[in-house]
């Protein structure tokens, strides 16, 4: 790549990946060369490409075994992963680590990331311009981890995902598909989402089910 192209991508606030021993690529998350976890990681921590960099306490990456066959993905942090830089900590994180619980996983067996890297103010739903912003580092960690099924939990990381607008209760229940990779998703309901909503436990019970048929499928 290009000196110039590093340039270009640079002044339009697209990452460029710079592989260590010098060569880059900005297009190719699978390439050899491509950054690490942890390298990404710092990126996002010095990410400026949406608004939310100036309200963020601090952003909040991900977490989790790096190899997860299973990757669970929200829409945003909320304020206690705000403040505590980890996805889905508070009694949303502990009911969710009760349901990983109850299909055999603990919660480092799994890696637990967002779309959005940084809380929007006061909770409200993350804008499609941030998103869209965010979503190229949320691509990259797909393609580090390479997992076997990815768990959508939420309207809103299900819908980005899928680019669809179908509410939550027609998407779940079904086997997407996501990506170049063709990585099977499921969508079901956001822990915080299932603490009020206690009866909506018994459908997010059967897509745990499911995704743990494909966890558990040998082929
Ligand atoms: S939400 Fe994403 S794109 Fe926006 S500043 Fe944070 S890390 Fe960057």
């Amino acid at each position: 790549m290009s000196e110039l192209r590093n340039e270009y991508l640079a002044a339009l606030g697209i990452p460029v990946w710079v592989q260590r021993g010098g060569k880059a690529d900005a297009t190719d998350p699978g390439a050899p060369g491509t950054p690490s976890l942890d390298d990404l990681a710092a990126q996002v921590r010095a990410c400026t490409r949406c608004a939310l960099h100036a309200s963020r306490k601090q952003t909040v990456f991900g977490v989790g075994n790096p190899s997860a066959d299973l990757l669970i993905i929200g829409e945003a942090p909320g304020a206690d992963e705000d403040r505590q830089g980890e996805p889905f900590v508070g009694r949303a994180g502990q009911l969710l680590n009760a349901m990983l619980a109850a299909v055999h996983l603990a919660r480092g067996d799994v890696y637990i990331a967002n779309i959005l890297k940084c809380r929007p103010p006061s909770n409200r739903d993350p804008k499609p311009a941030e998103a869209e912003a965010c979503t190229p580092y949320l691509e990259r960690q797909i393609a580090l981890i390479e997992p076997k099924v990815i768990l959508a939990v939420g309207r809103i990381a299900a819908q980005w995902l899928l680019q669809s607008d179908q509410p939550i209760g027609r998407l779940r229940g079904t086997v997407h598909s996501y990506g170049t990779a063709s990585t099977p998703l499921v969508a079901s309901y956001h822990p915080a989402y299932l603490l009020r909503s206690p009866l909506a436990k018994a459908k997010a019970w059967e897509d745990l089910v499911l995704v743990s048929r494909i966890l558990n499928d040998p082929s």
